[in-house]
């Protein structure tokens, strides 16, 4: 093989190593641009629920490094997971035939949700060649990966004018290939639930899976539930929903790489296993997409879990939604705004029918806040979490500001 130069620009292993001090400059100018999450200027994507619970992560973390959480010497890990899985059944409505699986975050949870299904659908129905995932158009975009990945046909239905999954253009759509609806609770877009509950009277009926997708309210919901009213119902208990994906690393305040992937009944499960052995290492077995699991990741969920307690979640998700409501007030006093839709949780997007909202948008971000926003319809879009109370005055102000520049 003729070797070859790299081409000019592309970064090759420094000939020589550099000590820590030198590189720990090195990386604190690498994340100079980067958003200072401390501080609540995000829209999207922080999950910080304060330094000591950021100071038990990073020791946990720092304790596994090393481990990998699938490798079987480590039963340490093992039972951290088993726990996991406990607790978050316990807090999801799982009966005694529940159980689950620790992934890396919600998108492999949905891939093996998809997968589980697939395979449970083909076992009942192998002459059906192409089979349907029937989604609302409010679904994360991994269940269209899911269904590319696996040849399966994803149909996407409009939702309701209340932003929520509708049921009934939902069950119209149902064909003899339909094997699996997937709801939102609540959906990344609108924070809305989806009526889970409809629809698992409805797969029920018609033989499908129904899965839930609670990636951001999982460990959230359970902790408004019993504090305030008026969150619907969506977890394992609802009857029909065969599994349900709810991530640790979003509103468990974990550290990154961490979901769970919960199944109402174990035999759901099996659907979920791989195993071969033709190959020069005897049998090989996994339950997952990705091998290798950071140790770390799952230590960090464990000790947060076991740190915060019940009583610190529910003070968190009561924080939470406090800070929702001032969002919602505030946005309300500005005039010119509506928010869309009801939102059930901490997710809130917000659009005019007056101005150019993603206008407002860019203005907001010149000023230094990370803005999400939605692209049909226009609106600005966040997930209110702890970190906000810093923040939420400050944003209200400038977009008050911002909105009155376009007026
Ligand atoms: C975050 C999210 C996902 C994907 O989860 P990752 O942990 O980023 O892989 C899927 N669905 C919803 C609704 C989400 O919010």
């Amino acid at each position: 093989m003729m070797s070859s130069l790299p081409p000019p620009g592309r970064k090759t292993l420094p000939a020589r190593g550099r000590p820590w001090n030198e590189l720990h400059e090195a990386l604190s100018a690498l994340r100079s641009a980067d958003t200072d999450w401390r501080h609540g200027r995000d829209s999207l994507e922080v999950y910080y629920a304060g330094e000591d619970v950021l100071d038990v992560a990073r020791r946990a973390y720092t304790m596994f490094i090393s481990e990998n959480a699938r490798a079987p010497q480590f039963p340490s890990l093992q039972r951290m997971q088993d726990d996991l899985i406990d607790i978050s059944l316990s807090l999801l409505g799982g009966g005694p035939r529940a159980c689950g699986t620790i992934t890396c975050g919600g998108a492999e949870s949905a891939l093996l949700a998809v997968r589980s299904a697939y395979r449970s659908f083909r076992a009942r129905r192998p002459q059906v060649r192409r089979p349907h995932l029937l989604v609302p158009s409010s679904v994360h975009p991994v269940y269209e990966q899911a269904a590319e990945m696996m040849g399966l046909e994803l149909i996407r239905v409009a939702i309701g004018g209340d932003y929520r999954a509708s049921v009934q253009t939902l069950s119209q759509c149902i064909e003899a290939e339909t094997m699996m609806i997937v709801a939102s609770a609540p959906s990344l877009p609108f924070g809305a639930i989806d009526p889970i509950e409809a629809l698992g009277r409805i797969a029920c009926e018609r033989e499908v899976w129904l899965h839930v997708d609670a990636c951001i309210g999982g460990f959230l919901a359970p902790h408004v539930t019993r504090s305030a009213a008026g969150v619907p119902r969506f977890d394992l208990a609802v009857p029909g929903v065969r599994s349900l994906a709810a991530d640790l690393h979003k509103f468990g305040y974990a550290a990154n790489g961490v979901s769970v992937l919960l199944y109402a009944d174990a035999d759901d499960h099996t659907h979920q296993a791989f195993e071969y052995d033709q190959w020069p290492k005897g049998l090989w077995r996994s339950q997952t997409l990705s091998g290798t699991l950071a140790g770390g990741a799952v230590a960090a969920a464990w000790a947060v879990m076991h740190y915060l307690g019940e009583s610190g979640y529910r003070s968190l998700a009561q924080r939470v939604m406090h800070l929702r409501d001032r969002y919602l007030e505030g946005i309300d006093r500005i005039g010119g705004l509506h928010v869309l839709g009801q939102p059930d949780l901490s997710v809130i997007a917000f659009g005019s029918d007056e101005f150019d909202i993603h206008a407002v948008g860019d203005t907001m971000q010149a000023r230094g806040w990370h803005i999400s926003r939605l692209s049909t319809p226009a609106a600005l879009h966040m997930t209110v979490t702890p970190v906000h109370d810093q923040a939420v005055e400050a944003y209200l102000d400038d977009l008050a500001r911002c909105v009155h520049q376009y007026r």
